[in-house]
Order: C-alpha cells, then sequence, then structure tokens
C-alpha cells in the first residue's frame, strides 16, 4: 500500500512496522515448530540417518531470521525496533524505544 501525499517512493511508518511484524511472526512461527522438528530428528536418528544437514539448516534459518530483525529500525525514532541493550524483545509489538507501533 502507497500513501499518494506521501510521493512515490516513500513507504508509511505503518507499512514498514507491518513489515517488522511479519518478520517477527517468522521467527515466533520457527519456535513454534521446535516440537516438530525435534520429533523428525529423533526419527531420522532412529532410522539411522544422518541428520547433520537438517540441524545445520534449522540453525542458519534462526540465524538468518533472528539477524533480520535485529536490523530492523524503527521509522520514527531510528533506533532497533526489536532490540535493547542485547536482548531481543520477540513478543513487543511496538518500538521498544519511542513505542511506535504505526497503522494509526
Ligand atoms: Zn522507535
Amino acid at each position: 500500500m502507497r500513501d499518494k501525499w506521501n510521493g512515490e517512493n516513500r513507504v508509511s511508518n505503518g507499512e514498514i512496522i507491518r513489515q517488522h511484524l511479519r518478520a517477527r511472526t517468522r521467527l515466533l512461527v520457527c519456535f513454534l515448530t521446535l516440537p516438530l522438528y525435534v520429533i523428525a530428528v529423533w526419527t531420522l536418528l532412529g532410522n539411522g540417518r544422518d541428520v547433520s544437514l537438517i540441524m545445520w539448516v534449522y540453525i542458519a534459518l534462526y540465524a538468518i531470521f533472528a539477524l533480520d530483525m535485529t536490523r530492523r529500525r524503527c521509522p520514527s525514532c531510528g533506533e532497533q525496533f526489536f532490540v535493547r541493550n542485547i536482548l531481543l524483545n520477540l513478543l513487543s509489538k511496538r518500538c521498544v524505544h519511542c513505542g511506535e507501533e504505526g497503522g494509526k
């Protein structure tokens, strides 16, 4: 969605924050599928399969999603949207620095 009054290339704060929240959802889904992953690895190990590849893929996926979240910046204050000190705040739906939540 593009705001006509903001010009062609400018994306509204609300849209930027929606993108941030989608990145957060990806990482949360990754966390929620952890039990399935453990069962899959367990089953493969039981069958005598090599699980090193699936383990590395999973770890890489986590790292990519987490890094993607840490580099996202708040459109209002310019600080890292989800990161305060060194903690990544997965539960926050608003900027951990200024409280910007967008969409309004
Ligand atoms: Zn902010």
